[in-house]
């Protein structure tokens, strides 16, 4: 390619770490002198700004998001063949750690809009041997939580938000309340993944609830199934945020508001360029959902979705397909289903024709010119 301009990315890590090099770089030296690298102060001071910031009581953290949904799920207490509902449509770490538990993966269809699943597609999914859902919140909004937390109550479920990819955004409840995504099930997850919305530099998660009970289970599983050293109540697992992602994350956090204002900025600008292309839908809002964009994801609605990203690749311009395979679909979960479903329709369709833009803090208005210039190029021809 012959252009001076710098390569677009799909996440600009680097130019994120240059405006806060300072503040981590002095937090990992604190880390380094202090010699705490396991469990150390940052872990605890993390925790408490985490619970802080979403208002929930309790945090615990741990080693990476696939990690919170098993000890989640561990700490339900469920027994092999239960049944838990998830998403065809979402990453595989959700239905993974399921099936890892011999637990079974109901997979349902979700809401060609919004992409996530809502009450009225899990309702009939419901059977006897039920005994969780897992709702994702998909590429940075929530889903409508309040209709599936009442259809979980009248069945005696449990619901495990996975909201890897939405943290920081916010729910709007019927009383006119608001709670942070991940807040309103019985216990949120979440990944601090490098290009998570909260990253760290390296792997990180963490699990947060209300409820004492099951904050306690969490915490206990996710160290060996210890409360004291050497005692172990249950089976567990390792399973620990190190003391230098802390530091990292607690930086972070800070900047956490301010990010999800950026992303909303190249979102808007996004929708702008995008709303009079009428082969694109752009992205729908939950109504009672703030979005923090994790993902960009157009739908491709003429057909020529891989044209599309061949063209876009041609022009510098990287892209993603998230998610080219429903879950159902996968080798590894093909035989996981009770019912042979063949085919979800919208999941099916989301797999055929999505395609995410690059979306991160730090896209200029001449970057995101450039991006909409290619694909309305593609569209004009
Ligand atoms: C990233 C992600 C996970 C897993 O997080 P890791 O930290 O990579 O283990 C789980 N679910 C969803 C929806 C994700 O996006």
């Amino acid at each position: 390619m012959t252009t001076t301009r710098p390569a677009i990315q799909m996440v600009d890590l680097k130019g994120q770490y240059l405006k806060i090099k300072k503040e981590v770089d002095s937090a990992l030296m604190e880390v380094l002198d202090s010699c705490a690298y396991i469990n150390g102060p940052k872990v605890n001071e993390f925790q408490s700004n985490l619970e802080q910031y979403l208002g929930a009581k309790h945090v615990i953290p741990c080693a990476n998001g696939t990690d919170a949904l098993q000890i989640a799920l561990m700490a339900l207490g469920l027994k092999p063949g239960d049944e838990v509902i998830v998403p065809a449509f979402t990453y595989v770490a959700t239905a993974e750690v399921i099936a890892l538990l011999e637990l079974r993966p109901v997979m349902i269809d979700v809401d060609p809009h919004t992409f996530n699943i809502t009450a009225d597609l899990i309702e009939p999914m419901i059977s006897a041997k039920t005994k969780a859902i897992v709702p994702v919140n998909l590429f940075g909004q929530s889903c409508d939580m309040e209709p599936i937390m009442k259809l979980a109550q009248k069945h005696k479920l449990f619901v495990v938000e996975d909201n890897a990819q939405a943290i920081g955004a916010d729910y709007h409840l019927q009383d006119g309340s608001q709670q942070k995504t991940g807040c309103i099930g019985h216990i949120g997850c979440t990944s601090f993944y490098p290009s998570k919305n909260l990253g760290a530099y390296g792997d990180g998660g963490a699990l947060y609830t209300n409820d004492d009970e099951l904050a306690k289970k969490c915490r206990m599983i996710a160290n060996h199934g210890q409360t004291k050293r050497y005692y172990h109540d249950m089976v567990g697992v390792n399973s620990r945020l190190d003391s230098i992602q802390a530091a990292i994350l607690n930086v972070k956090l800070a900047h956490l508001d301010e990010y999800a204002a950026a992303r909303q900025k190249a979102a808007a600008y996004y929708d702008k360029a995008f709303a009079e292309i009428s082969q694109l839908q752009i992205p729908a809002r939950q109504h009672n959902s703030s979005h923090v964009f994790h993902q960009y994801t157009l739908i491709v609605k003429d057909g020529r979705r891989d044209e599309l990203q061949a063209y876009l690749q041609e022009k510098g311009i990287p892209n993603m397909i998230y998610y080219p395979v429903p879950l159902y679909e996968q080798e590894a979960y093909k035989d996981s289903m009770d019912q042979k479903i063949t085919k979800l329709e919208v999941t099916d369709y989301l797999c055929r024709t999505v395609i995410s833009l690059p979306m991160h803090t730090e896209l200029d208005e001449e970057t995101l010119a450039y991006i909409c210039d290619g694909v309305k190029g593609f569209f004009a021809d």
